[in-house]
């Protein structure tokens, strides 16, 4: 196999020599980068620290010694990746939680009477969606459909803003085709027509440069275990534009969202800033492993980044077509570069069992783990800090291989089981 072109790109990467900030298994080609990134060497340690020398010595002292600053760090340093203040952040909670709390406080200022969303996007959006819908208007969510599972047809979301005016809430890389939506565009056009929308960050924080002030981004939820590395459901964000902040309320008002928790007042008073989205105690062991997570993306510059995974899905997108393409693998993502997030979705009518066949160790005892999303898509993600243009290359003549000798007929297809 001649990989020279791929290994003269790595050569000139100059973000290369963070893969070695990670942990990376011998042997194995890791393009799962979306649904939970790889573990910064420093993430591990701090957690073996946190629970061993902390938790377990410290005990309670542990809160003010360490523990009450790490969500405080961590706030600031999305605030500089994000461009946004660390009083408009809140970390914790799950991303369906923040979703919650957020559609649902911007329902009930009374100023927004319909609640919309959009066929890309995840489906636990649409479902605490559509449960406000019901309960606080009355009525469902409007989920505006396009015709593939690809493309947002953008001129079709703006004339759909115009008629259905309201809180609308959009994933900015969809997690299926990778589709990535203008977000300044979008905002704009939303703001011109009485509406809002509530950015689902998943699947781009990390690795799509996002600047909230500039492209007036007001309100947003993300999760941190994806392209931000932060380990396995570690708690996710909520952002909110300071100049709106004041309307909105926590649903779940708890004592951690107080103005001042500590004095354990009888009367609920909000926090001024977006902590009042916080509930209850911050989840301390699962939160800690985000900070050295974003510390190494804001060492390599996350336009570094975002550069880095244009060339590499340009470099996926090419390898597929020139060696998949003929054996009947359609490459799912949208043409245009600016339109596309850091996966590609590729499709081949046995890709659940394609991808069981990928994760078993070849001749070369190398295995290579993608994702699966139903009915038939194989997802690669690009994870720009670890993902070598080598290993892309070696993944796609893998597949190759498979589909060529019917490697996966060795497999059952059982999919339909799998949780
Ligand atoms: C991964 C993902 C989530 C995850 O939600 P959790 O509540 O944190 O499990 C939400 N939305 C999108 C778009 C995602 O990709």
């Amino acid at each position: 196999m001649d990989f020279t072109e791929a290994k003269k790109l790595d050569e000139a990467d100059i973000l290369a020599k963070f893969k070695s900030y990670f942990h990376n298994n011998e042997n194995e080609i890791y393009l799962d980068g979306n649904s939970l990134g790889k573990p910064p060497k420093k993430s591990l340690e701090l957690l073996k620290e946190i629970a061993e020398n902390q938790w377990a010595e410290k005990l309670i002292e542990g809160w003010n010694e360490h523990w009450l600053n790490i969500p405080k760090r961590i706030k600031s340093k999305l605030g500089i990746l994000l461009n946004a203040d660390p009083s408009e952040i809140h970390v914790g909670d799950s991303t369906s939680v923040n979703l919650y709390k957020l559609a649902y406080a911007f329902i009930q200022t009374g100023k927004y009477k319909s609640i919309n969303s959009d066929s890309l996007n995840f489906p636990s959006d649409l479902y605490i969606l559509d449960q406000i819908g019901s309960s606080l208007l009355g009525k469902k969510l409007h989920v505006l459909k396009y015709a593939t599972e690809l493309n947002a047809e953008i001129e079709l979301l703006k004339s759909a803003i115009n008629k259905n005016p309201g809180i609308w809430c959009l994933s900015l890389v969809s997690y299926k085709s990778a589709c990535l939506y203008d977000l300044q565009d979008l905002n704009r056009h939303a703001e011109d027509n009485n509406s809002l929308i509530i950015w689902d960050l998943s699947h781009a924080t990390g690795v799509i440069d996002i600047d909230f002030k500039k492209s007036k981004t007001r309100a947003a939820v993300g999760c941190t275990y994806k392209f931000l590395n932060g380990g396995p459901g570690s708690p996710a964000f909520l952002y909110v534009d300071k100049s709106i902040l004041p309307e909105l309320k926590n649903p779940i008002a708890g004592w951690f969202g107080h103005a001042n928790p500590f004095r354990f007042s009888d009367q609920y008073e909000a926090a001024t800033d977006a902590g009042k989205f916080a509930s209850g105690t911050p989840s301390i062991l699962s939160m800690a492993g985000i900070e050295p997570a974003i510390d190494i993306i804001i060492e390599a510059g996350i336009k570094n980044i975002r550069n880095k995974s244009k060339r590499q899905i340009a470099f996926l997108i090419e390898l597929t077509e020139k060696y998949l393409g003929p054996l009947g693998v359609k490459v799912e993502i949208p043409d245009k570069e600016e339109n596309r997030g850091s996966h590609v979705s590729i499709s081949h009518p046995e890709a659940y069992r394609i991808c069981l066949a990928m994760k078993q160790a070849d001749a070369d005892k190398v295995k290579v783990i993608p994702d699966f999303r139903p009915p038939h898509y194989i997802r690669l993600g690009v994870s720009p800090l670890y993902t070598t243009f080598t290993e892309l290359h070696w993944a796609i003549l893998r597949i190759s291989d498979i589909i060529q000798n019917q490697a996966y007929l060795r497999f059952e297809n059982t999919y339909q089981n799998v949780p």
